[in-house]
């Protein structure tokens, strides 16, 4: 899969620094001001076409979390905390929730398909930030039970945090990255690369944790099975076999390459 994708310069020259708002020291941003740490120049803004919410479940840390790369990297997307944000929009603003102009991603028997919904009246998209576990007491809220539900295409995900729940359930900046392609290929008849960027440190986290595997051949990426995509095939099979846990010790020098290519 090919990704547009504006430069890591910006990410590759980033050192650690204080978030202006909290003072913590942080690499890349402050995931609790969502603030960028250091230069923002050449950091990408990505516009979306519909108001964005994520709802944020307080037991899901903030640090592993990905919806915060869509609240800095979009002016549209902006992070709910459960329940108590959304008790507040509701409060000032009784409209906020309905379900005429609002949909929720959300995979099941009765959800609908992209290209079913008469996107015409939609303004808002909500997602839930959350493991499986915490879905259900966001779903079952007040706020989220009357809308519409929508589900996307399967998609393999490329998160290095293990989760149990399969290869098809994606982290949140995935899910967001793919539900506004399908929505841009529906309600504009075609994808032009307009929301890559939303995945612009995921990719760049991706490509770090690749590389760093890469160029050592005796270190295992133990979280998940086949997760490290070598150039040299027996390296591959070597690493399924330590992940079994047999010992096998192998060196081999490897030209480092990255799977997902950047047109930069
Ligand atoms: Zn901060």
């Amino acid at each position: 899969m090919e990704f547009k994708l504006a430069s890591f310069k910006p990410l590759q020259e980033s050192k650690r620094g204080f978030c202006p708002k909290c003072n913590k020291k942080f690499k890349f941003f402050c995931y609790y001001c969502y603030e960028i740490i250091g230069n923002k120049e050449g950091i990408p803004n990505v516009k979306l076409p519909l108001d964005t919410f994520i709802i944020h479940h307080p037991n899901e840390k903030k640090s592993k979390s990905t919806a915060v790369h869509a609240r800095i990297l979009s002016k549209e997307a902006k992070i709910l905390e459960f329940p108590d944000d959304l008790e507040n929009e509701e409060k000032k603003d009784a409209k906020f929730f309905n379900p005429n102009e609002t949909v929720v991603l959300f995979p099941s028997e009765d959800s609908l398909s992209i290209p079913e919904v008469d996107w015409k009246q939609i303004k808002k998209v909500f997602f839930i930030d959350s493991t499986w576990n915490q879905t259900s007491s966001i779903l079952s809220s007040k706020f989220i039970i009357p809308m519409k539900k929508v589900k996307i295409s399967n998609y393999e995900t490329k998160f290095w945090r293990y989760q149990n729940v399969g290869k098809n359930c994606l982290s949140t900046i995935e899910a967001i990255y793919y539900f506004f392609k399908e929505y841009q290929i529906v309600v504009n008849g075609s994808y032009n690369s307009e929301f890559d960027n939303l995945l612009y440190y995921f990719i760049y986290f991706y490509n770090l944790i690749q590389k760093n595997y890469q160029a050592d051949s005796s270190k295992t990426f133990k979280r998940i099975d086949n997760y490290i995509q070598y150039e040299n095939e027996n390296l591959n099979e070597n690493q399924n076999q330590n992940q079994k846990k047999i010992k096998i010790k192998i060196k081999i020098k490897i030209k480092m390459k990255i799977k997902i290519k950047m047109k930069i």
